[in-house]
């Protein structure tokens, strides 16, 4: 019924006239400044062909259609996006209907996915106020925004954006970036600012003080003085946040080329103390510091790089530390090394667990990472040839590299398995040092109970 009602009065099927191109920035369509190219200078041959196809499909069923949000961003600020999301007036049935290949997704916001081949485009219809009375809004108490579908007009889409530079829409066919809340002279200056009250926003979402840090750190923006003051007396609002979204946003932050400034920021604006138990970790623990800092640079550097970085793998490096300080004190209550290091593993990844959902495909492989390195000191017998074998050797062998490195372990250790890798059958038996084996099988004989391992 709402719905309906909310259609009727926005009218998507009907598109306003086109607004006449200018050669200067113009005030029309209320607050909103049209940009033309002549002005802003984003080659449409840099928007993704999949992202035009989805705004032509719209505009020629009659709606309105944009590329919107990081994509129009990153191309003013001259860099590559890495997604290009689209925005309408048009429903989400109405695109579904549309496109041949799309579906409907999501819960909290209602999105269609629009597949071209292997690439899939997110059209989001643009939202209105959450502040409205109907039944599909909800705010808790904290001012947080729990549940949030209602659609509404480009100019209420635009207001619930973040920040200002996050707030255009680009219109491939008038080829005009249309801008509610001056984002465009924003970004010009360099400047990251939050759309409305930074305090009322942050209330209604605590996330948006972690990309605030992240996009900031990420794009070389200041955060501009208002939207950056609340952030030191709200950070503790991070904790009302579900733990699934942390660990996306925070894997965002990880994996953004810019994780070493990310989580330097992070520190200075105090958000990351007793919140984010993984941040306590590699913020305060000065063991890990020097590894832990080698790891997130080897990250940025590999993305950078386009290479591929694999979660597991840098939250593997990031709990190091803990699992090494929880191994030692299970073996100083008696426990043998390897069930010591098990339970160690299982204990770290449980305390994460509480406040950052570590999806169980992450922990496994982090823990495979973690298990696989008492196995490199074995270097007699069979056993190097197994390690190696293992289809997680290349990352557990990473991980050992960087324990070299940050003087954890002796380089020695490292070299010798470097010079393993590369040699040949006949230089790899002359490197093996005296099997041990016979000792370890008299011992298995004695058929001792197996105890069960936690893994
Ligand atoms: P990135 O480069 O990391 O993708 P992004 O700004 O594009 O950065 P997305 O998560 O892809 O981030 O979000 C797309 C757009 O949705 C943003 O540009 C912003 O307009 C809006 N948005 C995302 N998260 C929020 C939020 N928490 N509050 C308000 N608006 C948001
Ligand atoms: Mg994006």
């Amino acid at each position: 019924m709402i719905k309906k009602l909310l259609q009727r009065v926005f009218q998507p099927g009907k598109k306003k006239p086109a607004p006449r191109p200018s050669d200067s920035a113009s005030l029309v369509n209320g607050h909103a400044k049209h940009i033309p190219y002549k002005v802003h200078r984003i080659d449409r041959d840099l928007i993704n062909q999949s992202a035009i196809k989805t705004t032509e499909g719209l505009q020629k069923a009659g709606f309105e259609a944009y590329v919107v949000g990081g994509a129009v961003r990153d191309l003013l600020l001259k860099r590559r996006p890495k997604d290009f999301d689209v925005a309408t007036n048009a429903t989400p049935e109405e695109v579904n209907r549309i496109f041949r290949r799309s579906r409907i997704i999501g819960r909290r916001f209602r999105l269609v996915h629009v597949m071209f081949g292997s690439e899939t485009v997110e059209v989001s219809t643009f939202r209105g106020s959450h502040l409205s009375e109907s039944d599909d809004a909800k705010t808790a108490e904290s001012g947080r925004i729990l549940r949030d579908n209602v659609f509404g007009s480009q100019a209420n889409d635009a207001l619930r954006r973040d920040f200002t530079a996050n707030a255009l829409y680009y219109d491939p066919e008038s080829e005009e970036v249309i801008d509610f809340h001056n984002g465009f002279s924003d970004i010009q200056k360099g400047i990251l600012r939050m759309i409305g009250d930074p305090e009322t926003r942050y209330r209604e979402d605590p996330v948006r003080m972690l990309r605030a840090v992240r996009l900031s750190a990420k794009l070389g923006l200041k955060v501009e003085k208002h939207t950056e003051t609340p952030i030191a007396k709200l950070a503790n609002l991070l904790q009302d946040v579900p733990p699934s979204r942390l660990f996306d946003e925070m894997l965002k932050l990880f994996l953004s080329g810019h994780a070493q400034e990310s989580v330097m920021a992070l520190r200075q604006h105090g958000l990351h103390h007793g919140l984010l138990p993984l941040l306590d970790v590699v913020l305060e623990q000065p063991l890990g510091e020097r590894f832990i800092n080698l790891a997130l640079k080897n990250t940025d550097e590999r993305v950078l790089a386009e290479k591929p970085v694999s979660p597991s793998f840098l939250f593997a490096t990031l709990l190091w530390h803990e699992v090494l300080s929880a191994w030692q004190k299970f073996q100083e209550l008696g426990e043998r090394p390897i069930p010591a290091l098990h339970q160690a593993m299982n204990e770290v990844i449980d305390i994460q667990a509480e406040k950052l959902a570590i999806h169980k495909r992450y922990s496994s492989t982090m823990k495979e990472i973690w298990g696989m390195q008492p196995r490199f000191e074995q270097r007699a017998g069979k056993r190097p040839f197994g390690l190696f074998e293992h289809p997680r050797f290349r990352a557990a062998y990473d991980f050992l590299l960087l324990r070299c490195e940050s003087g954890e372990v002796d380089k020695s250790l490292g070299e010798w398995w470097t010079k393993f890798s590369e040699a040949n059958a006949a230089e790899r038996a002359a490197m093996l040092q005296p099997s041990t084996e016979p000792k370890k099988r008299r011992r298995r004989q004695r058929k001792k109970p197996t105890q069960a391992q936690p893994l």
